[in-house]
């Protein structure tokens, strides 16, 4: 019996929240350092560069099923779903899933795609540069491609191959920072450095490319606590990134870091510690444009986000409020928030009796602060 050769593509599992609707090209598998301290995502794989020729491979899929997918779209711009869909019936699973994404992304506008793994521009910029041509030769309706990349592996990136890979269409870097302390990036074993990050970030700005980096608020623990805010916003002041995106540390059983928490040797922040890093990190922001986004549920303040020049105060005033409230309150919204209940202060007052009743119970069981901090930790870290 001939064997019928399946039409599928990678999709790889990591992506920034902000390229939910993008196509992922899986372009790497893994990441080249995978021993940062708080992370775990990948450390059961060896980092691994795709060919060239297989990645193209899969872009042909990818623009075979965005044919097959755009006969389906109605002169007025919407689409016949049914008919785009009939088309899966005919499809192995594996197919399906692949062809689904396809026309999902259309749905979308079609428009960004997003370079997978952990950290891509670790392969040679040429290839990249192949691959982005053919891409956007192969899929016209791409407007942004975005990857992520590890600072230590930018710094190394001049400002020249970055210029070359902004004219083949690469248009934004995301960069997992973390910190701009480099006692903090030794604690957890980043393996980069703050003058690295720095020329990393200086680099891919001069040369066009947006640069998004993230910050970890609390990744130092209570001992640098400070220092972490205080030597990110250092950072940033020197490289003016189009964007900095705040994590919230969350420490993760599988995770390096939750073996130092359990030794001692790291002392856990609280959400309000946390928050005052994101308010320090604010105010000491200098001479940048930078837009600061909150694109993540473990952020206490989801909705503390702007431009740090144009809306530092508003950012500040809504910190400053809740610090305002009463610690019990300030506890009610921590619980209410961890379990998916608020989103702002203001939503406690829409709380029914019975959850009122529920979480005062909670917070009078739990009257140790490292206890509290623990277990606003495990309920964050249903999230990823
Ligand atoms: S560089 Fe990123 S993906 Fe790699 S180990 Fe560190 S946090 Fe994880």
């Amino acid at each position: 019996m001939t064997e019928v050769m399946q039409k599928t593509y990678r999709i790889g599992p990591i992506r920034p929240p902000s390229e939910a609707n993008s196509l992922l090209l899986q372009i790497t598998e893994g990441c080249t350092w995978n021993r940062c301290k708080f992370c775990s995502l990948y450390r059961r794989k060896k980092f691994k560069a795709f060919s060239v020729e297989s990645i193209k491979k899969d872009i042909d899929v990818m623009a075979e099923y965005a044919e097959l997918a755009q006969n389906h779209q109605l002169k007025d711009g919407t689409w016949d779903r049914r008919a785009a869909l009939q088309i899966l019936e005919k499809m192995t699973s594996e197919e399906q899933e692949c062809y689904y994404f396809i026309y999902r992304w259309l749905v979308h506008g079609g428009e960004n795609v997003f370079l997978q793994d952990g950290n891509s521009l670790a392969v040679k910029t040429e290839r990249i540069l192949e691959v982005l041509r053919y891409l956007r030769e192969k899929l016209p309706s791409i407007r942004r491609i975005t990857t992520y990349g590890r600072a230590e592996t930018l710094s190394k990136i001049s400002v020249e191959q970055y210029r070359q890979l902004k004219e083949a269409g690469l248009d934004r870097i995301h960069s997992g920072f973390e910190s701009g302390s480099d006692r903090v990036l030794e604690l957890i074993n980043k393996g980069v450095t703050s003058e690295q990050e720095i020329t990393a970030g200086r680099n891919i700005k001069e040369s066009g490319i947006e640069l998004s980096v993230y910050f970890m608020p609390g990744v130092g623990g209570k001992e640098y606590s400070r220092e972490n805010a205080i030597e990110t916003a250092r950072v940033v002041s020197a490289i003016n990134p189009d964007y900095i995106r705040i994590r919230s540390t969350i420490i993760y059983k599988s995770a390096d870091l939750w073996d130092d928490y359990l030794n001692g040797s790291f002392q856990m922040c609280s959400e309000n510690d946390k928050l005052m890093e994101i308010k320090l990190l604010i105010e000491n922001i200098k001479g940048c444009t930078t837009v600061l986004v909150s694109d993540h549920m473990n952020n206490l303040l989801q909705n503390v986000q702007g431009r740090v020049d144009l809306d530092r105060q508003k950012m500040l005033s809504m910190i400053d409020e809740y610090f305002a409230m009463p610690e019990y309150k300030q506890k009610m919204f921590q619980i209410a928030r961890r379990s998916g209940l608020v989103t702002t202060p203001a939503d406690l007052d829409l709380l029914s009796r019975d959850w009122v009743e529920r979480i005062s119970a909670a917070i009078e069981s739990i009257k140790d602060e490292a206890v509290w901090n623990r277990e606003m930790n495990n309920m964050m870290s249903r999230y990823t």
